[in-house]
């Protein structure tokens, strides 16, 4: 029996991790779930897989969750503080399904058992990844990779020696917005933006991926956990999300990762690795899809690639700047305090402004991120004023 903990249970990778796990009972054995707010389906994924502890990220619906696990034996805590002991309690297999930041925490406390950390929640890997990396290589942790396209090179690569790749192509859908004129995205809405032609994702991942931010990241994730040199990881638009990404070898064979456009695929991998599980995911059908396309990213209309593409070659403290003016803006954006073109135009003016040391420690990441968030909040109320 393998003892799991999910971290963000009630988003959308949440969901898909559990659904894996609800369809094997007698396989895993759950120790922590965790959500930022939604007590109800936290205390009700709590009571049906009967977890060890069920953590609410917001401190003040902690009675919530006590009375919504009353009589259940199941420990209900709250706050941050709570989400790191629930990750230092050790399960044999984490999924880090957190969104933003504000799973940096927790996930290094679940590398620092040294047991294997699923990793969806990409932004923590963007703001630290080299003490992220050396956190899980100092405990022994396994660190697994669930973007799919980060997945997909972690299956392709095969355990292969990083000398012998000549390239990392990461594939991008090019999001809901991919043919649109620059002209007429200044009035995208946040409903339009949400609205991904190929997945099905929480809101925040949804917007980054309509700006092509999300490759941006996913840029940066690839080049912390396969270490290739950043002029080798490219980015190449593939409408249809059927290939995941592929690694060409110095021979020039390329191997490519194909799937439908389903987390539950490269979670199930992550679950079962090395081994592999059934899943109740669609087969490919190749003939069906009939063609599949490919063109050049286009940096113009999508200014987030070169900023995330500078951050990653600047380095140091950049990369978390960048997250956190992305995940302010973001949300700006979601609220209807911003236009869609203001989220890379934010990004760009804080990055511009503000450069913080190489951090030492997670603390020193943090505080670049809250100080980007401050000169975030300030363009935007300059924007709205
Ligand atoms: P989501 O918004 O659907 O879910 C986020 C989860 O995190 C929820 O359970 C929420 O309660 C929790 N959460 C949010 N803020 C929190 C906070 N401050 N403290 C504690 N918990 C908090 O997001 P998602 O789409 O499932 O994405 C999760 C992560 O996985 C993101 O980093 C995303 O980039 C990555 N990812 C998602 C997908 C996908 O298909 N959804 C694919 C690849 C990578
Ligand atoms: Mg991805």
């Amino acid at each position: 029996m393998k003892s799991v903990s999910i971290f963000g249970a009630t988003g959308s990778v949440g969901l898909s991790t559990l659904d894996l796990i609800r369809r094997d009972p007698d396989a895993y054995r759950v120790v922590a779930l965790t959500a930022n707010s939604d007590v109800d389906n936290l205390a009700a994924q709590a009571r049906a897989t009967g977890a060890q502890v069920a953590v609410i990220g917001q401190e003040r619906l902690h009675g919530a969750l006590r009375e919504a696990l009353a009589g259940s034996g199941i420990e209900a805590a709250a706050g941050e503080d709570a989400l790191v002991e629930a990750a230092a309690l050790g399960a044999d297999w984490t999924m880090a399904s957190i969104v933003g930041c504000a799973g940096l925490k927790p996930t290094m406390a679940a590398l620092r058992t040294g047991g294997t950390v699923a990793l969806a929640n990409k932004e923590s890997l963007v703001s630290a990844g080299g003490l992220m990396m050396e956190a899980a290589r100092a405990a022994g942790a396994t660190l697994l990779p669930v973007d799919s396209e980060h997945n997909a090179i972690f299956q392709c690569l095969a355990g292969s020696d990083l000398d012998s790749v000549s390239r990392i192509i990461l594939t991008a859908s090019g999001g809901p917005f991919r043919t649109r004129r620059l002209d007429e995205m200044a009035d995208i809405t946040p409903a339009q933006a949400v609205a991904h032609p190929n997945w099905s994702m929480g809101a925040k991942i949804s917007v980054d991926s309509a700006t092509m931010m999300n490759k941006g990241l996913e840029l940066i994730e690839a080049a912390y956990l396969f270490p290739v040199g950043l002029d080798r990881i490219e980015i190449l638009v593939h409408p249809q999300s059927v290939i995941h990404s592929m690694v060409e070898y110095r021979d020039r064979s390329t191997l490519a990762q194909l799937g439908s456009p389903d987390m539950r695929i490269p979670i199930a991998h992550a679950l079962a690795w090395p081994d592999r599980i059934a899943t109740p995911c669609q087969p490919l059908d190749l003939a069906r899809i009939g063609r599949l396309d490919f063109e050049a990213p286009d940096p113009e209309r999508f200014p987030a690639l070169r900023l995330a593409r500078a951050a990653a070659n600047e380095g140091g403290a950049a990369p978390a700047i960048l997250n956190a003016a992305n995940e302010v803006a973001v949300a700006a954006f979601l609220a209807g305090r911003i236009g869609f073109l203001d989220i890379a135009m934010i990004v760009e003016d804080v990055l511009d402004r503000y450069s913080a040391p190489t951090p030492c420690a997670i603390d020193d990441v943090l505080a670049a991120d809250a100080q980007a968030r401050v000169m975030a909040g300030e363009v935007m109320e300059r924007l709205t004023a």
